[in-house]
């Protein structure tokens, strides 16, 4: 028989003891200044207990902006973003475009604590830009507009020899460090395609990448992350220079 009803636990029942705490909490929330914020600081401090957020409960979701999907208690409202970030596939090789998408766009709103008014002034972020609605109207007409000039570029290289990225790239290294905005370096070996120059006899170079454009301060545990990935840099960088050397004695 495969279709028994399969056992359902048993609903577990309070203790008289919870039960007297229940009732406590919502004594001290109903008796505080502003109940609704209580409740709302209280469900906060049971989603960080439980881990996660209380999903579904209505004195979570933002009750100021339909769009907003902060929860609890706040004061800084944000839709979802709309992002568009590019696939190259060699992500995996020093350059995260999903965190870094070339199109990046949600609505924010704060609330303004001197007047009391919630969700004022909503405006578009796009990038490190502030846009009103006709601004993001713009905005998308522009990139509707690019768009079958994109095609056309990618029309203008069908039946040419396809690009064929250096396959050297898979050998690079890079060293990133906590907190920086990406690494602080890496580096590869590239040799230049004979689409990309013309001519079919061209040298091969160690190319080293400035990353990273913000400074990272480390504390003990960063210090120590950096030597190591520095220890594992440096055997990729002795075989990248064999290569190098190799190569250098063919053509000599
Ligand atoms: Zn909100």
């Amino acid at each position: 028989m495969s279709n028994l009803p399969t056992a359902q636990p048993a609903p577990l029942s309070p203790t008289p003891q919870q039960v007297a705490d229940a009732a406590e909490i919502t004594r001290i929330v109903m008796e505080s200044a502003d109940p609704a914020a209580t409740a709302a600081r209280v469900l906060d401090l049971i989603a960080a207990e439980k881990n996660q957020p209380l999903v579904g409960h209505a004195a979570m979701r933002c009750g100021v902006l339909a769009w907003c999907v902060q929860t609890g208690d706040h004061e800084w409202h944000e839709s979802a973003h709309v992002q568009v970030a590019q696939e190259c596939g060699y992500e995996s090789s020093g350059h995260d475009h999903a965190a870094n998408p070339y199109i990046d766009v949600k609505l924010i709103a704060e609330d303004d604590r001197e007047t009391g008014v919630r969700g004022a002034g909503a405006t578009v972020a796009l990038g490190d830009c502030d846009l009103t609605a006709d601004g993001l109207r713009r905005e998308a007409a522009k990139i509707l507009a690019a768009v079958p000039r994109l095609l056309a570029m990618a029309a203008m290289l069908d039946g040419k020899p396809a690009y064929v990225p250096p396959t050297t790239w898979i050998d690079a290294a890079e060293v990133r460090t906590a907190g920086a905005n990406g690494p602080v370096f890496s580096a590869y070996l590239h040799t230049p395609t004979e689409h990309e120059t013309g001519t079919a006899d061209n040298a091969t170079s160690l190319v080293v990448v400035p990353g990273a454009t913000m400074d990272a301060e480390l504390d003990v545990d960063g210090g120590r992350d950096l030597r190591e990935q520095l220890v594992t840099f440096l055997p990729r960088l002795d075989a990248m220079i064999a290569v190098l050397a190799a190569k250098a004695r063919v053509s000599a």
